[in-house]
């Protein structure tokens, strides 16, 4: 059947010409989004659902957010495409506000997460001249073959004969915590490896501020500001992957606050433009800015630094200043983590509870499969991985909401349960 004969059923039309992510593709039929306001979304011009993955961990600032849409089309009336070079109002301003909020020199704005991880690898490379990139097992940093190539990842599989050899922390969890005579089995991992290959051959240890899709374990206390010293010691670069923890998601601006440290790379994506225009980056710290002032940075892209994905960055991080979207995380991460506690005191198969912020999970004894649709049923999207339940909720949500959508998630673990 050509789409054609199926007259303005557009839905049919789409999923005929192009695929869906992640998916052999009958195995999804995805969802008409209609609308959406906050932190809900609409369906097929019927059903709201209380949007407990923010899209794709991206929509930071919720629905339909006047402010970021209006400043996006005064732009794309001023000035919609520019040569990567070309000086803007909106570069100097989304310049500025990436320094503010990281303390850091300089970014290369890029077109997502991927690519800019890949850039973060580039330039750490050319930084230290050296060529291994030291990641977590448990990691996810991007899609691309170089990133695949790098991170822990199972989705680098079918890839593997054509990828290099990765350079791993075992991260086992639970994970041991450190004591006054040992570090944590995270960090032992870390400085076996380090000694192994020889730390004048790692250009950069690169580490999600809080992992993602991964599975969001906590590390144990001594790691982050163990890595950072072992960075410091070596000269070796430290790249923090902000692209699903940051911009506020885990209570903090970055999730690397939590520890303390500083990273001399951070990548931004996702929540930086609230997921209303395509834009990610790789911000850099002073000493890594002035040593391109001479040397060449051999990374570049057509869309580089985006206008209207610039309008949309500097509208979103206005708002989560002014609307104080950070802290309202922070706040109701505990009032989640009350309700995910009691909800998993009367649910036996949670047998986990993990994150922090508006990004918690729960984890299962059994696999997730079916649960996603009946949270849907009641009213809740919330992504799945094998053995979790995601919920990454709008940084804008309100108390009541988030109760609302808890009550619901009750009732939907029950009917999961019972199989009905
Ligand atoms: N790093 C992390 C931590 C991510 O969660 C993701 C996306 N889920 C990426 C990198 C890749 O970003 P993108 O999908 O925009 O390429």
């Amino acid at each position: 059947m050509t789409s054609n004969t199926r007259g303005d059923d557009w839905q049919s039309r789409q999923r005929e010409r192009l695929f869906f992510t992640w998916s052999a593709q009958h195995d999804t039929r995805g969802f008409a989004l209609s609308a959406g306001q906050g932190a809900r979304f609409q369906v097929d011009g019927r059903d709201w659902l209380w949007d407990f993955g923010s899209q794709i961990y991206n929509l930071v600032a919720g629905h339909g957010h006047a402010r970021i849409q209006e400043r996006m089309i005064a732009q794309i009336r001023e000035t919609p495409a520019a040569h990567p070079h070309a000086l803007l109002p909106v570069r100097a301003e989304v310049g500025e506000l990436l320094h503010r909020h990281t303390g850091l020199a300089k970014a290369f704005l890029t077109t997502g997460g991927s690519e800019a991880v890949e850039n973060a690898i580039k330039i750490s490379r050319l930084f230290t001249k050296r060529e291994k990139i030291v990641t977590r097992l448990t990691s996810y940093h991007g899609a691309t073959l170089a990133v695949l190539g790098v991170s822990g990842d199972p989705r680098r599989e079918p890839f593997t004969a054509s990828l290099g050899a990765p350079y791993y922390i075992e991260d086992s969890w639970p994970a041991r915590e450190g004591t006054a005579d040992r570090p944590s089995d995270w960090l032992e991992s870390l400085q076996s490896l380090v000694q192994r290959e020889g730390p004048e051959t790692i250009a950069a240890i690169m580490l999600e501020g809080l992992t993602g899709v991964g599975g969001m374990q906590t590390p144990p206390r001594d790691f982050w500001p163990g890595v950072r010293a072992l960075c410091d010691r070596h000269g070796i670069v430290l790249i923090d992957d902000e692209i699903l923890s940051g911009c506020g998601r885990s209570g903090r601006w970055w999730a690397h606050q939590h520890w303390d440290v500083k990273p001399d790379i951070i990548v931004v994506g996702k929540g930086i433009t609230s997921g209303y225009a395509p834009m990610a980056g790789a911000i850099v710290s002073q000493a890594i800015a002035d040593y391109f002032d001479d040397e060449l940075l051999c990374c570049g892209l057509t869309c580089f630094a985006h206008p209207v994905s610039c309008a949309a960055a500097v509208a979103t991080l206005q708002v989560l200043e002014e609307e104080r979207l950070v802290e309202n995380a922070a706040q109701l991460g505990p009032v989640l983590h009350a309700r995910l506690e009691a909800l998993a005191s009367r649910h036996p198969a949670v047998t986990e509870l993990r994150g922090r912020g508006l990004m918690q999970g729960l984890v299962f004894n059994r696999s997730t499969q079916g649960l996603g649709p009946i949270a849907w049923k009641h009213g809740v999207s919330a992504p799945t991985t094998k053995d979790m339940l995601l919920l990454c909720p709008p940084l804008c949500l309100r108390e009541a909401e988030l109760h609302d959508a808890l009550d619901r998630l009750d009732s939907a673990l029950a009917a999961w349960s019972s199989g009905t």
